[in-house]
């Protein structure tokens, strides 16, 4: 089998599943309880916190685990909706987000919110100067992916922090305008500092990241005005309430160390991306790689065939033991993309584009097959 769907969800790393193994057994204890149990368990949660910290340059003490990145998303934009509402009603986002962002503004929008999708480039990205002219006196917001899990496009994540701390220059955490970001697919395959980007918010998640599942994190600049969307107990600094999962969060924070200490990793990652790219172009004609070539994640391939459905080429490569996406896990059920539609792309490109995911499992003997698999496949279904 041979697995290129990593932008959908990672294999737990072995050092992470034994390091997680002990909070599933004999370490059982409420990390709320004051006992040497519950005392244990509470050590385990703050050593994660100083690691998953680490990762992204932060202080521990703005860190707060959730669930996954679906709920850091939701934290963050219903938190700054809920506490700033009776200031401004406005949020930018943009039309490429996951659904974990897409779905909660749509609801916002619902509930009288006014919501400004800012549309990308046909490479993908989006332009800093359109994300900070949409700015009006209402915007008390602005969440944009760092790269985006279909495309692996960078977006100008940076410039738009130091152009936004410029804005915010004069106003104070009760008036400025937040930037948040959903780093779930950045995060442990590029360096990412939150004082050099300049962000309020980051939203990020374990399974991404040779973690386990059921896990992220939100981290929340210090000084920030922000409510919290569920309410329970004094857990997270009140911040998200509920008995924390501990053998998740264990596992997300060794993930996050030894994402931190390989990012070498990456480089090989992506000189198997590209080698995979050169021989499909190589070997197949009429193919076109979606989006920037340079300014993306060194793991993430978006490319269409043209003529071919991509579900039936899915389908063929799955009975060839390879697993590849047709559009985001998430909304695998719905052909057609909404980030490629954004891109200008035809229904027809968009209905036969397949996602390639690479990890740093993968081998270039894997690659050297999954290139004669598909050029083998894509020459029978046309
Ligand atoms: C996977 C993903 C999420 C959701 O994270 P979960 O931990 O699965 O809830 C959010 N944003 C992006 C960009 C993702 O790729």
């Amino acid at each position: 089998m041979i697995y290129l769907d990593h932008n959908a969800t990672t294999p737990v790393d072995p050092r992470v599943r034994e390091e997680m193994l002990p909070y599933l057994v004999e370490i059982f204890g409420n990390p709320s309880s004051l006992h040497s149990f519950g005392r244990k368990a509470k050590e385990a949660i703050e050593e994660a916190r100083i690691r998953v910290a680490h990762l992204i340059s932060a202080n521990p003490k703005e860190i707060f685990f959730t669930s996954g990145g679906t709920e850091a998303d939701n934290l963050a934009i219903r938190g700054i909706a809920s506490y700033h509402k009776d200031r401004g009603k406005h949020i930018i986002t943009t039309a490429i987000e996951h659904h974990a962002v897409l779905l909660c503004t749509d609801a916002l929008e619902k509930e009288g919110f006014k919501i400004t999708y800012i549309m990308p480039k046909k490479d993908g990205i989006v332009s800093a100067e359109d994300v900070l002219k949409a700015i009006s006196k209402e915007t008390i917001l602005i969440t944009i992916m760092t790269a985006n899990n279909e495309t692996g496009a960078f977006q100008p994540i940076k410039e738009i922090g130091r152009r936004l701390a410029e804005h915010n220059k004069k106003r104070t955490a009760k008036d400025r305008v937040y930037f948040h970001t959903d780093a779930v697919q950045a995060v442990g395959k590029t360096p990412f500092d939150v004082d050099k980007l300049q962000v309020d918010m980051v939203s990020l998640s374990g399974h991404k990241i040779y973690g386990p599942k059921g896990v992220g994190a939100i981290y929340i600049r210090q000084g920030s005005r922000i409510s919290p969307i569920t309410y329970g107990g004094q857990h997270e600094n009140g911040m998200r309430p509920g008995t924390e999962n501990v053998p998740g969060i264990v596992g997300f924070g060794r993930a996050a160390e030894i994402a931190n200490s390989e990012f070498y990793k990456m480089k090989e990652v992506k000189r198997l991306r590209d080698l995979l790219e050169r021989g499909i172009l190589e070997r197949i004609p009429d193919v076109q790689i979606n989006g920037s070539q340079d300014m993306r994640l060194p793991t993430t391939t978006s490319i269409s065939f043209s003529g071919v459905f991509s579900e039936s080429l899915l389908a063929v490569l799955d009975q060839k033991g390879i697993a590849v996406s047709s559009g985001s896990a998430c909304n695998s059920s719905s052909p057609s993309s909404h980030v490629l539609k954004s891109m200008e792309l035809s229904k027809e490109t968009m209905l036969s584009t397949l996602r390639f995911s690479l990890g740093t499992g993968n081998t270039e003997e894997e690659i050297r097959f999954v290139i004669s698999a598909t050029a083998e496949a894509v020459d029978k279904l046309r």
